[in-house]
């Protein structure tokens, strides 16, 4: 093959004249670039312009084949003998080559910044090529119209939180709208109105019919939810949920990269529940969970007020804040928490047909209340949510069905 034909074997000079490179050598290099630009990332294997199948990647040399003065950085102490090898070699389209080449550039694109990028695209192209079956996760992203503020959601930033978490995305679950569930449309959201909730409700269901279909025929065994909406949307969309799945919950971070994803490291935080205020009736029991914020059961409707026994569920020795559920293993203690609650309640309260719940919970916690609640004995929630601007807690919907 002469100069100026792509050759997956050969290495271009800086005038484009070429010199063969061991085939093995050659193969080393192009596995390790994952067939790949190591600047650009652009797929070398086709003609993007064309379509055609031909190898359009160049071998470039970091430090420069010869040691005459206009060899790209050949003025370095690396033997000459050594300087063919797959560890002098990087894999580059036409275009990022002529740029580190650019006799203007050598200082730019100097030996070890060369190394870095060829050792940071070969460590990640090894990293994701070795993501197999098992590190896939079906996206569910549930979307409402919280304080009508657009939300930043889009498919690549889920696919970098799930890349962290060495996943990567499975979109089957997608329909004709922006997001899985895109309740967006529903009318009466603000005004939390019963025919708000009865809407939201059928189309969560409709919805996720879809994904317990896929669950069945075992095309979906992991999911990664990212969800912003009213907190009763939330605790119904964990009910349904199957129990078999395994879920992964991101939640929308206050600040910081990526935009989605609880953090990894901090001490968790402890949760504990406690008897708020005896009631009159042993069958009656209502449940606040003041952990975004405080509950204040002046703000309960009266009926519950006046009747029920009221429990609260609360972070341990801190205050409820907005940020307080940051990491899994807090998650983890607060569903523990939420079980032990449950089964309290169970035992001392043996005629209880349903429980009103009052949350001030971010959304994890929202989804976890909800979770394997079909499946237990335990009963019913009928959830209450407060009204934006208003602090009075009002009915929204309920877990039965
Ligand atoms: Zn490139």
């Amino acid at each position: 093959m002469g100069n100026g034909t792509p050759s997956a074997t050969r290495a271009v000079g800086p005038r484009g004249e070429t010199r063969a490179v061991p085939e093995a050598v050659a193969r080393h290099v192009w596995v390790r670039a994952g067939g790949r630009c190591t600047i650009c990332n652009r797929y070398l294997m086709e003609d993007s312009a064309t379509g055609q199948e031909v190898p359009i990647g160049q071998l470039a040399h970091i430090v420069g084949w010869s040691t005459a003065p206009g060899s790209p950085r050949g003025d370095h102490d690396l033997p000459v003998e050594e300087r063919n090898s797959a560890e002098n070699l990087m894999l580059l389209c036409h275009d990022q080559h002529r740029v580190i080449d650019h006799k203007s550039l050598w200082e730019v694109f100097d030996v070890d910044t060369l190394r870095a990028m060829k050792r940071d695209h070969e460590e990640r192209i090894r990293r994701l090529t070795g993501l197999g079956h098992d590190n896939r996760t079906t996206v569910l992203r549930v979307v409402g119209n919280i304080h009508g503020r657009p939300v930043e959601l889009t498919s690549s930033s889920v696919t970098t939180a799930l890349l962290a978490k060495n996943r990567f995305p499975d979109w089957i679950l997608r329909g004709a709208d922006e997001f899985e569930i895109d309740l967006r449309a529903i009318p009466g959201e603000s005004a939390s109105s019963p025919a708000y909730w009865a809407a939201a409700r059928s189309h969560l269901e409709d919805r996720l019919r879809h994904l317990c279909t896929q669950v069945r025929k075992e095309s979906v065994n992991h999911v990664s939810v990212f969800a912003l909406a009213r907190i009763p949307v939330l605790v119904l969309l964990g009910t349904y949920l199957d129990k078999m799945l395994q879920v992964d919950l991101y939640p929308k971070r206050r600040e910081g990269k990526p935009v989605w994803g609880f953090d990894e490291l901090g001490e968790p935080t402890r949760f504990t529940s406690h008897l708020l205020r005896p009631g009159n009736d042993p069958a009656r029991v209502a449940v606040v969970c003041s952990i975004s914020g405080s509950v204040d059961i002046d703000r309960l409707p009266s009926d519950v007020r006046d009747t029920h026994s009221i429990y609260e569920l609360r972070p341990d020795s801190v205050l409820p804040t907005p940020e307080l559920i940051n990491t899994q293993a807090t998650l983890d203690r607060f569903s523990q928490a939420r079980r032990t609650l449950l089964s309290t309640i169970e035992v001392d309260h043996p005629g209880v047909t349903a429980i009103p719940i009052f949350p001030a919970l971010p959304p994890p916690a929202a989804i976890t209340i909800g979770r394997h609640l079909l499946h237990a004995a335990h009963p019913p929630l009928h959830i209450y949510d407060r009204m934006p601007g208003s602090p009075d807690y009002i009915f929204a919907t309920s877990t039965e069905f």
